[in-house]
């Protein structure tokens, strides 16, 4: 894994030259030092952008020490002090619990004001770890605490800016990729559900997902993996409540909807219910 490998970013004290693609490397210039060789941060980038590889397939990679370990103890061995104790990979805080502590968090934000919290938790859609929808002027959000109180650091490995390529959502190492994927399941299944309703005003859907601690590294200030907000459950809620084109008189229908929906999820949407026809079996096969 990348956090298993020796690697600091630190400015080019006299000239180098990156070990990968050859570059040369330019007094203060900013590049990462590997063990005691550089690589540029374009090579670096493209590197790390898969986060999952072994130490010696990135050494492979990167062109330092042609990919074997040098004096390197077996794992089973004894190390030599060098490696950091690898830290534990699970939240500290259970599922539920995280969707508690945001839940009670967004109540707070949304109190005073005109949008509400509604739990997710009997709609059809319904993920645990996305216990929380807010309704606001800004439209309807999904608020995710899957893995909560894991701290997070957001990479975007090639194009911070880009829609269509998610950035790395590492957490001690690991890509939590999978948790905005499973967002970006929520946010377009509520965004069928609203649709259905055909509401005569805009009704936008966003997802988001809560953390206890949120880094991004030095140029990429990124809070946002595939149009999912990732943050903090404050900055979550200020984003939820956002100003947005949905008037206040118009929060009230968007709630009784979903609020019916949750209470009958199998009913037909916006239609009258049609009484199950006599003399016919449910299908079976
Ligand atoms: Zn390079």
């Amino acid at each position: 894994m990348l956090s298993d490998l020796n690697w600091k970013r630190s400015n080019v004290r006299g000239e180098a030259q990156c070990s990968r693609c050859s570059r040369t490397l330019l007094a203060g210039q900013n590049s990462i030092q590997i063990d005691r060789s550089r690589v540029c941060i374009k090579c670096w980038d493209e590197v790390r952008a898969d986060p999952t590889k072994s130490v010696k397939e990135y050494k492979l990679e990167f062109r330092i020490g042609n990919g074997s370990p040098t004096r390197r103890s077996s794992s089973n061995g004894r190390s030599g002090g060098s490696r950091r104790p690898a830290p534990s990979l699970q939240p500290t805080l259970s599922t539920y619990d995280a969707a508690l502590l945001v839940g009670n968090a967004l109540d707070r934000a949304v109190s005073g004001g005109s949008a509400q919290l509604f739990p997710a938790g009997d709609l059809p859609f319904f993920e645990p770890g996305f216990d929380n929808l807010v309704i606001g002027r800004a439209g309807v959000t999904v608020v995710g605490s899957k893995a909560y109180s894991s701290a997070v650091q957001i990479e975007a490995p090639v194009s911070w800016s880009s829609t269509s390529i998610p950035t790395n959502v590492l957490s001690n190492g690991r890509n939590m990729r999978a948790l905005v994927e499973l967002a970006i399941e929520q946010r377009t299944a509520l965004e069928a559900l609203i649709a259905a309703a055909k509401f005569k005003f805009e009704v936008p859907v966003a997802a988001a997902l809560c953390f206890e601690s949120v880094v991004g590294i030095d140029r990429t200030p990124v809070r946002d993996s595939m149009g999912v907000r990732i943050d903090t459950v404050e900055n979550i809620a200020a984003f939820a409540t956002r100003r947005g084109p949905v008037f206040d008189k118009e929060i009230e229908p968007v709630v009784d909807y979903l609020r019916q929906l949750a209470e009958a999820p199998l009913k037909p949407l916006a239609a009258t219910p049609e009484p199950p026809s006599p003399g016919h079996p449910p299908a079976s096969d």
